[in-house]
């Protein structure tokens, strides 16, 4: 039975890594079976997508790999609609920001639904307090820390050798040692990579 989350991936054609250390492993679905789910996915003849379903993959794709919900991705957007600048951008800095990727980001979670777990146990503190909400959006500054006491805990048990070979994206500090982050500035599509079109995203909701 194919997992639900392994699912989403082979429907949007892509590694979304949604289930930690399995997505680095010849245990992905997207390995073992890059094609979509369904009757007809092996078929070698690929439905061509019109300019609107090609805008819908690109939103889901985006929306799935951070893990938020549909009313949740259109706030993003509308949110960034007054705003001057690159839309496409603004919309990959908010989500870029928010707590549960930046935990993601600094390697101290295998997968952003972990990352999220954490933020939502309260396990971490950002300048000093405890902030459980995992959309919170963080600044330029942000001191980002995991709650002394649960350091110790499984879930981080092997956390220093994991970041031993880690390397977090330029926009974060990380003291490898306490461990501790720290948002260095916000994060540019240089400084991320490509994670979906953002463009054709912010084309999709302008319809
Ligand atoms: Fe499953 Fe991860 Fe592979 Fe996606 S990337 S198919 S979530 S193992």
């Amino acid at each position: 039975m194919l997992d639900p989350k392994c699912k989403k991936c082979r429907r949007v054609g892509e590694k979304l890594f949604l289930k930690g250390e399995r997505c680095f492993s010849q245990k992905c679905a997207m390995i073992r079976k890059p094609y979509r789910p369904g009757l007809h996915g092996k078929s070698r003849r690929r439905r061509r997508l019109s300019e609107y379903g090609q805008q819908l993959i690109e939103k889901q794709k985006v929306r799935l790999l951070y893990g938020v919900s549909e009313k949740q991705f259109k706030n993003y957007v509308k949110a960034i609609a007054p705003k001057k600048g690159d839309k496409g951008e603004l919309l990959l800095t908010n989500l870029e920001t928010r707590l549960d990727n930046v935990i993601f980001r600094l390697g101290w979670a295998k997968s952003r639904a972990l990352a999220r777990q954490i933020v939502n146990h309260g396990h971490i503190l950002v300048n000093q307090r405890k902030l459980d909400i995992p959309s919170y959006q963080v600044k330029k500054g942000d001191q980002i820390q995991i709650k002394e006491k649960i350091k110790k805990s499984p879930i981080f048990k092997d956390l220093k050798t994991i970041l031993n070979k880690y390397e977090a994206p330029s926009w974060l500090g990380l003291d490898k040692e306490k461990p501790e982050g720290q948002v260095l500035a916000l994060p540019k599509t240089e400084d991320v990579g490509k994670v979906g079109e953002m463009g054709m995203i912010i084309e999709f909701y302008s319809r």
